[in-house]
């Protein structure tokens, strides 16, 4: 399967956030085309569970990086696709340590997380060569965090006029099989990352 990133559709990116009448339209302010991503009601109407997903995604080890869709760990951070991405190829940094705020961070994660921001812009514009990158975080559920107990960055490959995503996403049912191409088209673009990568992409 063709990877498809540059079919992404414009998006307004973010995470939980209802725009006025639109029923459930997301998104972040560092954007200023409309995103239509109508598998994201599926995120926005889901029960949330108690526990953070991002802790779990933290105590994984490589065995389930590839089910989980997690590209690689550092000793601070790791880098994981986006399960309701606004494009192909959104990725999420995540500190390893449960902490909302950038300031309860030590210097030492800070940096590893965006040391590991950093690498994965790279191996990203390779693996999809992008018009461009979103690179942001949401602190607060007021600035659109869905979850905003474990801080994260998002990193979103953009295109110019990228209003057209592949035309079968429309059907949520499709987006694990869409995950698991992507994660296998960006897995090899991260082993270049020093850390802890999956086994088996
Ligand atoms: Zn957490």
């Amino acid at each position: 399967m063709p990877f498809l990133g540059p079919d992404a559709f414009g998006a307004r990116l973010g995470e939980g956030h209802s725009g006025p009448g639109l029923g459930g339209e997301c998104y972040l302010a560092i954007v200023n085309q409309p995103l239509w991503a109508p598998w994201r009601m599926e995120y926005i109407l889901s029960p949330k569970s108690a526990g953070c997903v991002f802790c779990d995604y933290a105590k994984a080890d490589e065995s389930a990086f590839a089910e989980s869709h997690i590209l690689v760990a550092t000793e601070h951070a790791y880098v994981v696709l986006n399960k309701y991405p606004f494009a192909a190829g959104h990725l999420l940094v995540v500190p390893m340590r449960h902490q909302s705020a950038l300031d309860a961070l030590s210097d030492e994660e800070a940096d590893g997380l965006f040391r590991l921001t950093r690498a994965a812009t790279t191996c990203l514009q390779r693996a999809v060569s992008p018009g461009g990158l979103n690179v942001g975080v949401n602190l607060g559920r007021a600035a659109g965090a869905g979850i905003a107990e474990h801080l994260h960055a998002h990193i979103v490959p953009r295109w110019d006029g990228d209003t057209n995503f592949m035309p079968v996403i429309a059907d949520v049912r499709v987006m694990p099989q869409h995950l698991a191409a992507t994660f296998r088209h960006l897995y090899p673009f991260f082993a270049s990352i020093p850390g802890r990568h999956a086994k088996e992409p």
